[in-house]
């Protein structure tokens, strides 16, 4: 069926750069993970080592294959984040993750609202929030701090929220610093900026920067 092959495809992203990008939600974290399951089989399912991969360009190109994939971005929207992040006047790779972080989508999953970044952009797309008191449905909007972001009232009777509901009191007290959640009305808002620490992968924003340097 098609959502069998949208699972393989997802984990397949995972086996090619070698690491678990979390793209499923839940199984991601079970061992129904294609990377527990397969990683460590000798031979065919290990990482590949061709000369592309271990060259300089090589390692910068599978960094930022890896960054854009834990984001679910297009390379469009990739490559002007980055740019955008290389005129910030700071450390251009902390700009870099935190332009990543406070993208729409990857707040609604750090709130513990969906459980991956793709159920995340599906929500947003599907109309479920609201932003300082406005419908927004663009997954790659970049929120700012003071942000308010709440459940558009004729969703928030949907089945899928009463579930979260049942589960949020104990996911809010689990939350990023930057970020605070009223469990009892599911509303949020940004209270700081993400910093370095904050961030859940090891992304090395000097070989992506480079990439896009040359
Ligand atoms: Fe699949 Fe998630 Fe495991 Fe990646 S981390 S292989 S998406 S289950």
């Amino acid at each position: 069926s098609n959502t069998m092959r949208k699972i393989n495809s997802q984990c397949k992203k995972c086996r090619r750069e070698g690491v678990k990008l979390f793209l499923k939600g839940e199984r991601c974290q079970s061992p129904k993970c294609a990377m527990v399951k397969r990683n460590y089989l000798p031979g065919v399912h290990g990482p590949k080592k061709s000369m592309s991969k271990t060259s300089t360009y090589g390692k910068q190109l599978r960094e930022k294959q890896k960054a854009k994939r834990i984001y679910g971005m297009l390379e469009k929207q990739f490559a002007n984040l980055v740019k955008k992040a290389m005129k910030d006047k700071g450390n251009s790779g902390n700009a870099m993750l935190s332009l990543l972080e406070l993208r729409f989508d990857n707040i609604i999953y750090k709130l513990h609202l969906s459980d991956s970044r793709n159920q995340a952009k599906q929500l947003i797309s599907h109309g479920h929030f609201k932003v300082n008191g406005r419908a927004m449905n663009i997954s790659s909007a970049t929120l700012k701090v003071g942000d308010k972001i709440e459940i558009k009232a004729n969703k928030i009777k949907d089945a899928y929220w009463e579930k979260v509901n049942k589960s949020i009191a104990s996911a809010s007290k689990n939350l990023a610093t930057w970020l605070s959640l009223d469990a009892k009305t599911m509303s949020a808002q940004i209270v700081g900026t993400p910093e370095v620490e904050d961030l859940d992968q090891s992304i090395n924003t000097a070989l992506i920067i480079e990439f896009y340097s040359r």
